[in-house]
């Protein structure tokens, strides 16, 4: 497992340094996209800066990718191997209204959008919300 992470920074250009593969362990143990909130509560004794640092390098690098989910606190995923954060690679998200987990739909890519031509588009966020699986009795 830990080859697996030292790897997964390697192939995006960062130096894998015991404390990014810490944090990186921690994110991909998260089943769904998480907040910098939430890593630090996970990693109680690490330095918050440091974690904070760490998030914007990884964003950076295109090994995580972020959310805006309308909850107000931006949310990370770390990204497949094969994606570069291009609007191709671009996937929707689901964002729960009663548990408030953010999670990726992979599998759902987004939609052809046409706009106008005098405007580049840099990046998509299609965030669909509802309830999640374990909330569905909230459903009204
Ligand atoms: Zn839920
Ligand atoms: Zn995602």
């Amino acid at each position: 497992m830990s080859e697996n992470i030292e790897s997964l920074l390697q192939a995006r250009g960062i130096k894998p340094t015991a404390m990014r593969m810490l944090i990186l362990k921690n994110m991909l143990d998260f089943s769904r996209a998480f907040s910098l909130a939430d890593l630090e509560a996970v990693m109680e004794t690490a330095d918050k800066s440091t974690i904070f640092r760490t998030i914007t390098l990884f964003h950076e690098k295109q090994l995580i990718h972020s959310i805006d989910d309308g909850s107000g606190a931006v949310k990370y995923s770390v990204c497949n191997s094969n994606c570069y954060c291009s609007i191709d690679d671009t996937h929707a998200h689901f964002y729960c209204l009663h548990c408030h987990k953010t999670f990726c739909l992979e599998k759902v890519a987004v939609p052809d959008i046409n706009i106008p031509d005098k405007l580049i588009p840099v990046s998509i966020n299609l965030v669909i919300k509802g309830f999640c699986e374990n909330c569905t009795k909230f459903a009204t």
